[in-house]
């Protein structure tokens, strides 16, 4: 407890939000526009969140720039140029920073400022906040909008800080940028991250190094401007975008082909296999035949195309087969997007280490040495990607009621009621738990307006205090821990959603296996029912 003068200089709120990205900012300016007092705290220098963090050359939308802005203002649609079909990350900040303009939500945000730990005090039913710089304030509702995937992470490989170059993580690009230009460059890691930088410096760079311990099935993304036209006919259709996006699974605007792969022939499956891998985006994933996206002949189909199309790209046969996914099916992950990724494999100064083969050893104060060999580096990249979901949560000090802290808690996997609260944690909402993959802005903006409504809701009947009943978290948790363990092509690789990328963390789902447009409909209902699974007092 502070001492009494401290105490006067804590700021109180209705609520706290943590997280200024997409998420934060619309909880922000939804809970204002229905009278809340409102404060939000980000540890970044600038609001956006994954678009203010992740600098790094080629971070790019994977969605549909039109698709994944947000809806709630016609004025805000109608006023805002895309420049590219998939919008590269000056873009997408820039447009978050206009958004945050525009709405004049910066006199509610306090950037720089990395909230350090969270205590629930019982007779106040409040939530204490304290910052890094020992800044304090409370509020009876706070909002973890802190982002799925924002806790970046670093293999604890030994000798890093012996290594006499330049090294960052993509997800702590700086603003300034890295000086690769002439260098000898080392990146570790070929997700979606490492696949977009990758071919942006191959050209920069004097040697480019790409240490990979899990092939992908990357697809082209095919991104372009958008010409006036297409600019005049999205404006003029985002009713009809969002709807479409609505109504399907993920909050894309795609909808499955209903037809097997199997049951047409050979020549028409090729056929559109080959079309739609010269559609951009998603569309070879999201409106292919929907049998694809299940276990089965269909994805083994889809899965050998698409590694025959990786064949065709690299010119060293014994190189292609490295670079070709065979321990995992296509869309047991969320595929990567490439430009020119496979192709950069041709070029004389770019190396591919294959790390299952011969592992990272250690970092020496030269480089990287594996196994088989020693690697001099002028600069390392990790895109190694992040500590998803709960790793936000637990680089804080979150307590609840009798002091549990919410990291013990989700020690096993987060325990929740549909990913939103957990007993103990009253009033605590975690948005970031909440949202099952897809296009994120699209599952984002109706989880807000059921958490805004919500508290909306215990404003008019005078609760002051949510959270879930132990049996209907219990349920829930049981359902995602079955769906972890239940052999589908969600769990069948070894992906960040199940924490597989993390040493020591929990095997288990960390998003709800629910599809986006179930859980809106879930959610909807429990709305309905006066908050059925929740107990408001
Ligand atoms: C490179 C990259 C590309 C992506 N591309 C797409 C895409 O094309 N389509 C798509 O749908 N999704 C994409 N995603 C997923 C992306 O994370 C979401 O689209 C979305 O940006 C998440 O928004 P958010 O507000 O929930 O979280 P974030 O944008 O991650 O924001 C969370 C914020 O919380 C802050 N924070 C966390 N902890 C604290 C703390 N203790 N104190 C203070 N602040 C804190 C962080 O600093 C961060 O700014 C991508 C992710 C990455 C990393």
């Amino acid at each position: 407890m502070p001492p009494p003068e401290q105490e006067a200089a804590v700021e109180q709120f209705d609520a706290i939000i943590i997280g200024a990205g997409v998420t934060g900012l619309y909880a922000l300016y939804r809970l204002r526009e229905r009278g809340f007092s409102v404060r939000l705290f980000d540890e970044g220098a600038g609001v956006g969140g994954t678009w203010y963090w992740n600098r790094y050359p080629g971070a790019r939308f994977d969605s549909e720039s039109y698709t994944y802005g947000y809806s709630f203002s016609e004025e805000l649609l109608q006023e805002w140029d895309w420049q590219d079909h998939y919008a590269g990350q000056p873009e997408v900040e820039r447009y978050l920073n206009h958004v945050a303009d525009k709405f004049d939500l910066r006199q509610d945000i306090r950037l720089s400022s990395r909230v350090r730990s969270a205590t629930y005090r019982e007779a106040e039913a409040r939530w204490d906040v304290q910052l890094d710089n020992g800044l304090r304030s409370r509020a009876r509702f706070l909002v973890a909008a802190v982002g799925i995937l924002s806790a970046h992470y670093v293999p604890d490989f030994e000798g890093l800080e012996s290594f006499e170059g330049a090294w960052c993580h993509t997800g702590r690009w700086p603003a300034e940028g890295m000086d690769l230009a002439g260098k000898r460059v080392g990146v570790i890691g070929t997700g979606s991250t490492g696949v977009q930088l990758v071919p942006e410096i191959a050209g920069e760079v004097s040697a480019l190094t790409v240490f990979q311990r899990t092939p992908n099935y990357c697809v082209p993304l095919r991104n372009r401007p958008i010409d006036a036209q297409t600019q005049q006919r999205i404006k003029a259709t985002y009713a009809d975008i969002f709807q479409k996006c609505s109504q399907s699974p993920g909050g894309f605007m795609y909808q499955f082909d209903q037809r097997s792969a199997m049951e047409v022939s050979p020549e028409e499956r090729q056929e559109q296999f080959e079309r739609l891998w010269m559609e951009p985006g998603f569309t070879k994933w999201l409106a292919n035949f929907y049998d694809v996206m299940m276990s089965g002949p269909a994805n083994e189909q889809y899965s050998e195309f698409l590694r025959s199309k990786i064949r065709a790209y690299v010119e060293d046969p014994i190189l292609a087969e490295t670079l070709v996914p065979n321990d995992h099916m296509f869309s047991s992950k969320r595929p990567p997007c490439e430009n020119g990724y496979y192709e950069v494999f041709n070029r004389a100064n770019v190396t591919l280490v294959d790390v299952r083969e011969a592992p990272i050893e250690r970092i020496t104060p030269k480089g990287i040495r594996t196994r088989d060999a020693d690697y001099e580096l002028d600069v390392i990249v990790f895109a190694t990607g992040y500590d998803a979901v709960t790793g936000a949560l637990d680089r804080m000090d979150i307590r609840g009621e009798g002091g549990q802290t919410l990291r013990e808690k989700f020690a096993g996997g987060p325990r929740t009621y549909l990913g939103i609260q957990s007993v103990g944690f009253p009033n605590l909402f975690t948005l970031n738990a909440a949202q099952p993959g897809g296009n994120y802005v699209r599952v984002v903006e109706p989880l807000v307006d059921w958490v805004v409504d919500c508290i909306a809701h215990m404003r008019e009947r005078e609760f002051t205090r949510i959270s879930p009943t132990p049996g209907a978290e219990e349920e829930w948790t049981n359902h995602v821990l079955a769906a972890s363990v239940a052999k589908t092509l969600r769990t069948g690789a070894d992906s960040w959603l199940l924490g597989a990328n993390i040493p020591g963390k929990a095997r288990v789902l960390l998003s709800p296996p629910d599809s986006a447009l179930e859980m809106r409909l879930r959610r909807a209902q429990i709305a309905e029912s006066g908050y059925a699974g929740f107990l408001l007092c």
